[in-house]
């Protein structure tokens, strides 16, 4: 048998069951948990927020983990053997059909309606298809990445999902070189963004959030200016930015607060002709008013959607994280560890804001 959190329906304490060991089908992999973590999404679908859900569930979208056993031959997405004790994560969007339009015609794969998500849209009866277990089940097809061996599963999960989320909303905001970014948020997705706009050759990244805590480790984190909407109201914070860009306002604005505020907010910031990429508004939030002739046509301002991550978003992440994993203290993000009897600990700590990352160790007891 093998332990797991399993999440039985919205608003009820989270549970930790026995539950069989998978069986394995040809091309398919079974990984011992190493990490996976709990972010903004678990605490929605603790609440219930999100739509089609098919509780109970076991949670965790974003994990790593060890290769225990392959049924057959499995190759990661670079060709490469997957051999027991191999270090992989893997895309939690699985089931991408690649046969309807929105995968063929719009090359958007991402508003597929076909896919799967491990630890949101697959329920606890269908498998270990999530990664708050000991172990978790590889369907086959699911897509592999292998940890290059320089990069430990710490630094991988310490930005957790939020790592390949700023990766696709820095990639959707195309920044230029000698551009000045703004990301509004300082979670995970937000101190990630911050990084990735750095090396996409911003000239200048400001940060606005709270608490003081995270925009000390977003200055960390590739950002050159911290505003603590603590400290500034929202008026405030639009002229500081435009202070700071000769009263232009920012070439570019990340969204990845969760705030449906920050969007109106977000637009006063962006200059005429800028970018605005909105990533933070995963759930249903709430409306927002905004003058459509100042905020959008009259700025002719580009205003892009982020929703999900591919497989390059992933992909590519891993190998950046690789790459910078010492200029960045990335593993800082990680505020606590958390077995998986904690779950609801950390559900609370993390809908509190009381952690940055919360990781579940599920091998902790
Ligand atoms: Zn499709
Ligand atoms: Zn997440």
């Amino acid at each position: 048998m093998v332990r797991a959190c399993v999440m039985t329906a919205p608003d009820e304490p989270v549970e930790v069951r026995q539950l069989p060991e998978p069986t394995l089908e040809p091309g398919g992999v079974v990984l011992r948990t190493i990490y996976s973590e709990v972010c903004g999404t678990d605490v929605h679908l603790w609440h219930g927020r999100l739509a089609g859900v098919p509780y109970p569930i076991i949670p965790g979208h974003v994990s790593v983990g060890r290769v225990e056993a392959t049924g057959g031959e499995v190759r990661d997405a670079d060709g490469q053997v997957l051999v027991a004790g191999d270090t992989v994560t893997f895309l939690d969007v699985h089931e991408n059909c690649y046969s309807c339009w929105y995968c063929l015609v719009a090359k958007a794969s991402t508003r597929c309606p076909k896919r799967r998500v491990y630890g949101i849209t697959y329920s606890a009866s269908e498998g270990l298809l999530g990664g708050w277990s000991e172990k978790i089940y590889l369907k086959p097809g699911v897509r592999i990445i292998r940890l290059p061996p320089t990069l430990g599963p710490e630094t991988f999960i310490s930005g957790g999902c939020g790592l390949p989320t700023a990766f696709h909303a820095v990639e959707r905001a195309t920044i230029r070189l000698g551009d000045t970014v703004v990301v509004q948020g300082t979670g995970p997705v937000g101190l990630c963004a911050c990084v990735f706009a750095r090396l996409s050759g911003a000239l200048n990244v400001i940060a606005i959030g709270a608490p003081r805590l995270r925009l000390d480790m977003a200055l960390e984190m590739g950002a050159d200016h911290a505003i603590s909407i603590e400290d500034a109201p929202a008026s405030r914070r639009v002229q500081i930015v435009h202070d700071l860009t000769s009263g232009r306002g920012a070439d570019v604005v990340i969204e990845a607060t969760g705030v449906p505020a920050a969007v109106a907010e977000g637009l006063e910031m962006v200059r005429d002709a800028g970018v605005y990429s909105v990533a933070g508004q995963y759930t249903d939030a709430g409306d927002v008013t905004l003058n459509p002739h100042r905020a959008i046509n009259k700025k002719h301002v580009d205003i892009r959607g982020t929703w999900g991550t591919d497989f390059s978003h992933l992909y590519r992440a891993v190998q950046m994280l690789n790459k910078y994993r010492e200029r960045f203290p990335w593993t800082e993000m990680i505020s606590r560890y958390y077995g998986l009897e904690q779950a609801n600990e950390a559900l609370r700590d993390v809908e509190a804001g009381r952690v940055v990352k919360a990781v579940v160790r599920p091998g902790a007891g």
